[in-house]
C-alpha cells in the first residue's frame, strides 16, 4: 500500500506530518498536541507512532499528550534518549527502524544537535531542522566540519528524494541564497515560484534533494559564483561552508 503524507502546520513556522501506511500512523516532530490530533480525526486516522528528528522542544512538544491519548510510540534518536520526552525506542544509523513491515533507512546527521537524525520512509526524507528548503540549520551542539559531513550524507540521497524539512523557512532562505549567487537560473526560478506559493498561502514542502542541489547554497560551498561572493576563490570547502553558514546567521 502507498505511503500516504499529510502536511500539518504547527506554531508560526513548524510542520508536522503524518505518514500513514497500512493500519500504522506516525507523526513526525509534532510541536504541539492541538493540530495533529485536528488532522488525524479529519482524515479518520489512528496514531500508532510518534518519530522525533531531535530533542528540541518544537519538535517534540506534543509527545506526551499524544501518547498518553493513542498510547503511539515514541521513536527518536538513540543518541539523545535523556532529551526527548517519552522516547520508547531509540534509533540509529545501525538499528534502522521498520514501519509497517518495511525498513526505514535512518541518517545520522549531527550539528545542529548532536543526537539529529533523518528518517527516510518509503524513499521519503524527514530531516527536522538539519536541511531546509534552500538553507540549513543552525548550528547549536556542532561546528561547520559536522554539518558538513550531515549535509554531505544527505547529499548521497537519490535526487528524486522527497525532501520534507521541520519549518517553513524557505521564502526566507531564497532571499539569501540569492545574496550568494544572484545569477543562478535555477534559484531565480524557484524562488519566484516559492514567492508565488506563500503568497497564496501554501506549504513550499516537499522539495526534492535534486532541486536542492541546484539551489540550496549550503550544499554548493564550492560554487564559482558563491566562491566569489565569500571573496574566499581559494579556501577549503568547510571554511566556505562555515562562512555561508556565519553570514546566514547575520542576514
Ligand atoms: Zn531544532
Ligand atoms: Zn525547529
Amino acid at each position: 500500500m502507498a505511503t500516504e503524507i499529510e502536511i500539518i502546520p504547527c506554531l508560526s513556522d513548524n510542520y508536522a506530518y503524518l505518514v500513514k501506511s497500512g493500519d500504522y500512523c506516525a507523526v513526525v516532530d509534532p510541536s504541539e498536541p492541538g493540530p495533529v490530533q485536528a488532522a488525524l480525526a479529519k482524515k479518520g486516522w489512528k496514531l500508532t507512532h510518534i518519530l522525533n528528528t531531535h530533542h528540541h522542544l518544537d519538535h517534540c512538544g506534543g509527545n506526551l499528550d499524544l501518547k498518553q491519548q493513542t498510547g503511539a510510540v515514541v521513536v527518536g534518536p538513540a543518541k539523545d534518549a535523556a532529551r526527548i520526552p517519552g522516547l520508547d525506542v531509540g534509533v540509529d544509523e545501525a538499528s534502522g527502524w521498520e514501519f509497517d513491515g518495511r525498513k526505514v533507512r535512518i541518517l545520522e546527521v549531527p550539528a545542529h544537535t548532536r543526537g539529529a537524525i533523518t528518517f527516510v520512509i518509503d524513499g521519503n526524507a524527514f530531516t527536522g531542522d538539519t536541511m531546509f528548503l534552500m538553507g540549513c540549520g543552525r548550528l547549536f551542539e556542532g561546528d561547520p566540519q559536522m554539518m558538513w559531513s550531515s549535509l554531505s550524507k544527505l547529499m548521497t540521497l537519490p535526487d528524486e528524494t522527497p525532501i520534507y524539512c521541520g519549518h517553513e523557512y524557505t521564502e526566507s532562505n531564497g532571499r539569501f541564497a540569492l545574496t550568494l549567487e544572484p545569477g543562478n537560473r535555477a534559484l531565480q526560478a524557484r524562488f519566484a515560484e516559492v514567492k508565488a506559493t506563500r503568497a497564496k498561502g501554501r506549504p513550499t514542502v516537499p522539495g526534492t534533494m535534486g532541486q536542492e542541489k541546484k539551489t540550496n547554497p549550503f550544499l554548493r560551498p564550492d560554487n564559482a559564483e558563491i566562491r566569489k561572493s565569500l571573496d574566499m576563490e581559494t579556501a577549503g570547502t568547510v571554511a566556505a561552508f562555515g562562512e555561508i553558514r556565519a553570514r546566514k546567521d547575520r542576514f
